[in-house]
């Protein structure tokens, strides 16, 4: 079959294999040509690997640290002659490629909330690499099955206290338009925290560490997100912050845990990046759109894989605020950069939208994330899916 992009909603429900392996393909070798890291772990855990952050530093992890990687996520192949999710390809042509550069690659699709998806991680690491030096939580969902009871929590994107008014793009149609989302109830709260915050990242260090396959010294980093004023109301004061909150709590409680075998656990505050997760969220396609300009006007712009080989080449060692959390953001949130978005974000309209933000980059990298618009695919040729 050919396969084009079906866009629905914030979603786009088809992907292209070639394109989503030359996606990936082009993140190794901007990591190869950025250089091995020296002295870095080897034996690594990326738990939410498949697309996003989490396969970014799945490929940093591989081709800068040169390290054995085990990758879990939860992705759909293909079925009824219908495409896979592009998380599924990307997964594939990792291990493709990984393997090829003499790596052991091994990935697990599966919910990663579940107790019998760590356990299986956990048997895994024992065959396959006997420990992990490092996990990184990067999972991003919008619901989690609680594993000891079986209820079901769905997150939502709301404020916190009160309504929000913005502009916000469409991104069907690219009409600039105000929306208003009213605040979440105290429940809509807790379930958001269930899902990201930091119990289900507690689970996994926790057993792990009981199972004996986390080395000494093993590290754990989470990622989270803070961004500037305009989205404070519906990110960082919003529910999806509360449940952030939650996560830097923990890092806290499992840096204590860690104690015991000489390792750490810390949260990596990272830039706002186009993924299906960001574009899920009311406010944040508009804004990436805005700091898209601004940021490559100023040459700082920087994708997952940039953001990811800058954390893993300092070792986790950029600059952290005062309550630990390590600060990738840094760049985004320069006063010179925020400024200028603060300047471009009242005037925008649907009128004048291309010409005052990079809209046009942000809906080409949304498709890029399914496979589509990159150089050298052919999307004329007939697809078999197996
Ligand atoms: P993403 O949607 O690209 O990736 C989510 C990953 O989680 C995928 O690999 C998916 O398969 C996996 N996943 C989801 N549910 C799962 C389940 N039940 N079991 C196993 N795997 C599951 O998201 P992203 O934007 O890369 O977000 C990753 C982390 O980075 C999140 O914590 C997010 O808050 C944080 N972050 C994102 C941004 C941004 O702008 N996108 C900025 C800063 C921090």
């Amino acid at each position: 079959m050919i396969i084009k992009p079906k866009i629905r909603g914030f979603i786009c429900i088809t992907a292209h294999p070639d394109g989503c392996r030359q996606n990936v393909a082009e993140q190794i070798a901007y990591v190869q040509q950025q250089g091995v890291v020296a002295g870095a772990p080897k034996r690594v855990l990326v738990i939410g690997a498949s697309t996003g952050y989490g396969l970014a530093s799945r490929i940093v992890a591989a081709f800068g640290y040169q390290a054995d990687t085990i990758g879990v996520y939860f992705e759909r192949p293909e079925i009824d002659g219908k495409p896979a999710s592009a998380g599924f390809y990307n997964a594939c042509a990792f291990d493709e490629f990984a393997h090829q550069a003499g790596r052991i690659s091994e990935s697990i699709n599966g919910d990663a909330f579940s107790d019998t998806i760590k356990q299986e991680t956990i048997q895994r690491i024992q065959q396959k690499l006997g420990q992990v030096d490092l996990v990184i939580y990067s999972l991003a969902s919008p619901r989690r099955t609680n594993p000891e009871t079986g209820e079901v929590y769905k997150s939502v994107l709301k404020p916190v206290g009160e309504e929000f008014r913005s502009k916000t793009v469409n991104t069907d149609t690219g009409e600039v338009h105000e929306i208003v989302l009213p605040p979440a109830n105290n429940e809509e709260i807790a379930a958001t925290c269930k899902v990201m915050g930091g119990e289900d990242w507690e689970r996994w260090i926790d057993q792990l560490l009981a199972a004996g396959v986390l080395a000494k010294g093993a590290q754990t980093y989470a990622y989270s997100y803070l961004g500037p004023k305009v989205t404070w109301p519906i990110y960082a004061q919003g529910t999806i912050g509360k449940a952030k909150e939650d996560l830097t709590r923990t890092a806290g409680v499992l840096n204590k845990k860690l104690e015991a075998i000489g390792g750490c656990a810390a949260i990596s505050v990272n830039k706002a990046v186009v993924t299906q997760a960001s574009s899920a969220i009311p406010v944040v396609p508009l804004y990436l759109s805005v700091l898209f300009k601004v940021m490559k006007q100023k040459n700082l712009h920087e994708g997952c894989i940039e953001q990811m080989y800058r954390l893993f080449a300092s070792q986790f060692q950029q600059q952290r605020d005062e309550l630990g959390r390590i600060r990738m953001d840094d760049r985004e949130l320069q006063p010179d950069v925020q400024a200028e978005v603060e300047a471009i974000w009242p005037k925008i309209t649907t009128e004048n939208l291309k010409e005052l933000t990079n809209y046009e980059d942000y809906t080409k990298e949304f498709l890029r994330l399914f496979g589509f618009g990159l150089d050298g695919v052919d999307y004329e040729q007939e697809v078999t899916l197996g």
